[in-house]
């Protein structure tokens, strides 16, 4: 059996991150995964194609976990987030509001990361710290007791370990096996995910587009063999969704245009696409005896204000504090105080964070004339107000 500090369940980029986290902070962690290690390069098959717009509070977690410098090369700061909205009768931005990162100090909003490159840097930084990704090495049973957990994994391991961290997706089997519910609803949109090239420079501008169906966002990635590119994440309708993914490339590429309102000039399509399910989730508790949940074995949310793997990073940030205290005082890192103390902290505030992007969504979808004029009303106020528009700024920034 082997004995260690923290045993991480779920490779994902929240998994590998917290891996690399508390193993920089000198906890002996073993992280395992049930499926095999994923690509780290976007060409590859099943590569994830989806990049993650990271807030200061994300790259800072990054930095202690000694794993930024990795993706600072595959990464492009955002400077301007523009929203336009388009909900009118004709296909035209009516409403244009941009929010400036240079009004709230010299730093960008955060920087754009494509997973594959995130999952590369932190890959490469587990190897560094001693503790490479076991996989596949999916979690079997799981046996808490007051004194150590006891795990055993598909690929023969037994582990006793101090502290279980849950990062084991959606359909975890940890928040399961400590008996944990979980809520789950559905939003009927599915997210187009893919990079296009451009001949205008976006300038570090994220633009978001809405109309009906959900928003059309693009958001910049650091030019490639000379030309500008921008990942694109487009929110429609299941039913639309699946029409726009059956179109042939000229017909996909003439519906983007269209929905692009020529921001950036001609879009191009690069690569692969891929349709993302929306789906909304929240489990009932984020810890049991010995266990504390984290990512998307807590949270899904719609991809809009990039929140999701920045909530994730948050929770890491709390829990990793916590075990670091619990460590210099001598105290037991997966005792009650470690755990409930996470739970207390961290539930209230990720129930508020789902429930106000699930209103945002239901708002960016609106078919409702009357809904996609207080749509436009609300993004007026918000831009014109300064007390407001900085409050949506510190907001989107990660902090409160
Ligand atoms: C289209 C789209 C765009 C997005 N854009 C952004 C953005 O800009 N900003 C942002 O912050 N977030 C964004 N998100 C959200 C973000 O991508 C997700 O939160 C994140 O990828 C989920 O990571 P995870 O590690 O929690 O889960 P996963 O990636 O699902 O990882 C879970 C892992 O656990 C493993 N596993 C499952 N069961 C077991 C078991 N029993 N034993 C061992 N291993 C197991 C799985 O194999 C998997 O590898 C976006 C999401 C979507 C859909």
């Amino acid at each position: 059996m082997e004995q260690i500090d923290i045993l991480v369940v779920g490779g994902g980029v929240a998994g590998l991150a917290a891996a690399a986290r508390f193993a920089a902070d000198g906890a002996s962690v073993i992280v395992a995964d049930r499926a095999p290690p994923q690509p780290v390069s976007a060409e590859a098959d099943g590569a994830d194609l989806r990049t993650t717009a990271f807030l200061h509070p994300a790259v800072e977690t990054f930095r202690k976990a000694g794993a930024w410098d990795g993706m600072g090369p595959d990464a492009e700061a955002l400077w301007v987030m523009r929203i336009l909205d388009a909900g009118g009768r004709r296909n035209r931005a009516r409403e244009t509001a941009d929010f400036e990162a240079a009004e709230m100090g010299d730093r960008p909003f955060g920087w754009n990361v494509p997973n594959v490159a995130a999952r590369r840097a932190l890959t490469a930084r587990l190897a560094e710290l001693g503790a490479p990704l076991r996989a596949p090495a999916g979690l079997e049973t799981l046996t808490l007791r007051d004194d150590a957990a006891f795990a055993r994994l598909s690929d023969g391991s037994l582990i006793r370990a101090a502290l279980v961290v849950g990062a084991d997706g959606r359909d975890s089997g940890v928040r399961t096996l400590a008996g944990i519910g979980v809520r789950r609803w559905r939003y009927g949109q599915k997210a187009l995910v893919f990079a296009v090239a451009h001949p205008r420079p976006h300038g570090g501008v994220s633009t978001e587009i809405h109309r009906s169906g959900g928003p059309f966002t693009l958001v910049p990635m650091p030019d490639r063999d000379g030309r500008h590119m921008s990942s694109i994440v487009w929110m429609e309708r299941t039913a639309e969704a699946d029409r726009l993914m059956a179109l042939d490339e000229a017909a996909f590429e003439a519906a983007l245009n269209e929905r692009s309102l020529d921001v950036l000039g001609r879009l191009e399509v690069i690569g692969r696409k891929q349709a993302w399910p929306i789906v909304g989730q929240i489990a009932d508790r984020m810890a049991a005896r010995r266990v504390a949940l984290m990512a998307e074995a807590v949270h899904v949310i719609p991809p809009i204000g990039a929140q999701g793997l920045n909530m994730s990073l948050a929770d890491l940030e709390d829990l990793a504090q916590r075990v670091a205290d619990a460590r210099a005082q001598g105290r037991d890192i997966g005792g009650r105080e470690v755990v409930e103390g996470y739970q207390r902290r961290r539930w209230p505030e990720t129930a508020a964070r789902v429930a106000g992007v699930d209103a945002l969504n239901r708002a960016a979808r609106a078919e409702a004339p009357i809904v996609r004029d207080l749509r436009r009303f609300g993004l007026a106020v918000t831009h014109r107000l300064p007390f407001a528009r900085r409050m949506a700024m510190k907001i989107g920034m990660g902090a409160g």
